[in-house]
């Protein structure tokens, strides 16, 4: 059975989280978690730069040192080091050789942008799309999951079928994109994650569906159970019903992270 101990992808206000790293320690050591992370949006960005919503590029230092700082103060709490970063084509190259250099446990992988399109920022950019905009829209988000995974920048992929948020879901049969998207995923030897914050959104359903996890069980893809918290509160949010999904899906255990390598499952 499913046991979900860790908390890997979390927020704080070093990007659009509303609280301190030190909350989300309390919140853990108070839940009793095995490892917390915290991966802060880190997005370079070939459209606005900086995204109101990411750190600044050049405080990456900083926020690492100010977690390694944590990690000295709470030892009896584990942190693990991680940042949630955007794929684009136009500044992958870079993003690659910034955090070579970094001393991270983890890289989460994201695509919030679809061509300049902000995927999950409001319900009502996609209500003005047409039916036949909306699938091409999600048909050029597994491209970009696709593109990202070869990249082999990133340890897991975030909240796979994020276009679905706020309710608009493909009508045309796309599964050729997101298998080649999952393909890709496998040869990276990527992992992915359940994102629970999925069930609190008009989508309401777990990141991803549960189609999308069992093709990525037959491909043998690590997983991990994530709520994407904002707030102390929502540490572990709904990790019950996310342990039942992976379950359905014939999943078994959960990957850890260290020093940017799976050193365990559970
Ligand atoms: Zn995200
Ligand atoms: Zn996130």
């Amino acid at each position: 059975m499913i046991d979900a101990v860790t908390s890997y992808h979390n927020h704080t206000t070093w990007s659009d989280g509303v609280c301190a790293i030190q909350d989300q320690i309390d919140e853990a050591r108070r839940l009793g978690l095995a490892e917390l992370g915290i991966s802060d949006h880190f997005v370079l960005s070939p459209l606005l730069d900086p995204v109101e919503w990411s750190m600044p590029v050049d405080k990456l230092k900083v926020y690492l040192e100010e977690l390694r700082d944590a990690q000295s103060a709470n030892p009896d709490v584990v942190l693990r080091l991680g940042v949630e970063a955007d794929y684009f084509p136009e500044t992958i190259d870079r993003l690659r050789d910034i955090l070579t250099g970094a001393q991270l446990d983890f890289v989460v992988g994201s695509v919030h942008y679809v061509d300049g399109f902000p995927i999950d920022e409001s319900g009502k950019l996609w209500d003005k799309l047409t039916e036949d905009e909306v699938n091409e829209m999600w048909r050029k988000y597994w491209i970009g999951i696709r593109e990202m995974a070869e990249s082999r920048v990133f340890d897991f992929a975030a909240h796979l079928d994020l276009p679905k948020k706020f309710g608009h879901r493909p009508t045309a049969d796309l599964t050729e994109y997101s298998d080649a998207a999952l393909d890709a995923i496998a040869s990276a030897d990527m992992a992915i994650e359940i994102n629970t914050n999925g069930l609190n959104l008009p989508a309401r359903e777990l990141y991803p569906s549960q189609s999308i996890l069992q093709a990525a069980r037959q491909r043998d893809i690590p997983l991990l159970i994530n709520s994407d918290a904002h707030i102390p509160t929502r540490l572990t949010e709904h990790f019950a019903a996310a342990a039942k999904w992976a379950e359905q899906a014939g999943y078994s255990k959960l990957v850890w992270y260290k020093n940017r390598k799976r050193y365990k499952s559970s």
